[in-house]
């Protein structure tokens, strides 16, 4: 972790703890916010050389006067468990087997384990950051579903969502989605960590209101969030195993 974002340190503790949980022996290391960029990709690099590790994360975001994309490039596409080397995220593009990023990772798991055939579905994607949006249009355009992304510029918006037979909101403004833009029993899956001002944790769909019109819904906290954190874990045992000759 590079600066102080104080929601960064709260998801470093979840991740470590998890570790913990499971068993997987885990180092942490903090760099001051003016650290040099050079300072950086030297750190990743000895980390890279280091047979006794086989999982790196950069926790973003990181302060705006590094590059972050020349950071996550340094990361050994072996050890890349968050999937953003560009060379995973190619992979992904491409449909061949990477590291997929840990939160629509866990996306699909909640498809795959509620049974949720993608195929054919008009599937809608609200925003398109680097680590869910975009990487979520390739995790449902490989399961076939026909996929329309959303972002700030996006007219017509109500028109665009009331059409999907999946939607799934990742744009980080709390109860942005109300009843009004849902399909009847559509599948909404709500990525926002929003903190209220009574500190409140609440997503970006409005669930109360929209959780008798949803064949399916995820809660905040309690749904992806967990998820995100679990095919973590599981992104670290295939690098592992990977590294140790016991999987291809
Ligand atoms: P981000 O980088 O802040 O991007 C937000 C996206 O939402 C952008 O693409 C933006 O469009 C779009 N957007 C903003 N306002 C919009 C509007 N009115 N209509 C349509 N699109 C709009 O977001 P992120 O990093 O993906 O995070 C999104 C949320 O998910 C945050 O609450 C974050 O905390 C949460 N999150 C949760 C997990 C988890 O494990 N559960 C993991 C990652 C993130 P432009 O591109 O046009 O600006």
């Amino acid at each position: 972790m590079v600066g102080e974002d104080s929601a960064s340190k709260v998801y470093i503790r979840n991740k470590s703890k998890v570790c913990e949980d499971v068993g997987i022996k885990y180092e942490e290391y903090f760099l001051k916010e003016n650290v040099l960029q050079k300072d950086l990709i030297d750190l990743i690099q000895k980390l890279n050389a280091d047979k006794t590790i086989n999982a790196i994360l950069l926790q973003s975001p990181i302060p705006h006067n590094l590059d972050i994309n020349e950071a996550f490039k340094a990361i050994s596409i072996e050890k890349d468990v968050d999937g953003f080397n560009p060379v995973n995220v190619g992979k992904l593009v491409l449909n061949q087997d990477t590291y997929v990023s840990c939160t629509p990772y866990g996306i699909m798991k909640i498809f795959e384990e509620y049974d949720i055939d993608l195929s054919s579905k008009n599937v809608v994607i609200l925003g398109r950051s680097n680590i869910v949006g975009k990487p979520l249009i390739h995790c449902c355009l490989n399961k076939n579903a026909t996929v329309t992304v959303c972002h700030s510029k996006t007219k017509n918006l109500k028109d665009i969502t009331t059409n999907a037979d999946v939607l799934i909101v990742a744009i980080g403004k709390a109860n942005f989605v109300t009843e009004d833009m849902v399909k009847q029993n559509s599948v909404i899956i709500d990525v926002g960590i929003n903190r209220l001002e009574n500190g409140k944790i609440t997503g970006d769909v409005d669930f109360d209101n929209i959780k008798e019109k949803a064949s399916y819904i995820t809660p905040v906290p309690g749904g992806v969030g967990p998820m995100t954190i679990a095919m973590l874990m599981n992104n670290v045992i295939k690098a592992t195993k990977r590294q140790n000759g016991m999987i291809d």
